[in-house]
């Protein structure tokens, strides 16, 4: 049986970037039901007591739609930290390695964001933009529709937004780009680079 996961902090502590509303509809609403759906359609299969990850893997159709998002939401939701937090244990920009990596690929950090946006910008439709790791330790930014994850690929996902508009309709409505732009404030570096290391 899969389950919803926890939030690693309070409802409303992503405000004003994320609202207690938006999180109450995405976390309790949409994910939850991805997490139903997909208890209900591998009961008796194959996939019934197959990891997460193996099951976006391998599957095709309504296991794999609901498979990928639950993955794809337990990746979005965890990277993310109260903006306050970020003084203390938390990180708001990359360190180490990661950065490093970062800046050799795109000159700064400032410009890998400019890219990771506009790709997310640019994505026609609903799904997500990651930025991924290669077996070598390079870095790719990717684009994938719908419940799309690049570990399809081979590749290690690190960090994503999503860009479905229940992601940010009732906080945003149309202005997806203001909304990418905003997530910077609470992303907690230290879980991306821990997914990287
Ligand atoms: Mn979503």
């Amino acid at each position: 049986m899969h389950k919803l996961i926890d939030l690693p902090y309070a409802p409303d502590a992503l405000e004003p970037v994320i609202s207690a509303q938006t999180l109450a509809f995405h976390h309790g609403k949409h994910l939850q039901t991805y997490v139903d759906n997909l208890n209900k359609l591998i009961a008796g299969t194959s996939f019934e007591n197959m990891p997460l990850e193996e099951i976006v893997c391998k599957s095709e159709g309504a296991i794999f739609n609901n498979a990928g998002q639950i993955l794809n939401h337990n990746l979005y939701f965890t990277q993310f930290c109260p903006a306050e937090r970020h003084s203390r244990l938390d990180r708001e920009s990359p360190t180490g390695r990661l950065k490093a990596q970062i800046e050799k690929q795109w000159g700064s950090v400032e410009a890998f964001k400019a890219e990771f946006e506009a790709k997310g910008v640019g994505l026609f439709g609903s799904g997500w933009v990651w930025l991924s790791a290669r077996f070598d330790g390079t870095l790719e930014i990717t684009q994938e529709s719908n419940a799309g994850n690049p570990v399809t690929k081979g590749l290690k996902p690190i960090l994503t937004f999503d860009v479905w508009e229940h992601a940010y309709y009732l906080d945003y409505q149309n202005r997806r780009a203001a909304q990418l732009n905003a997530l910077w404030q609470i992303v907690n570096w230290a879980v991306v680079e821990e997914r990287y290391l």
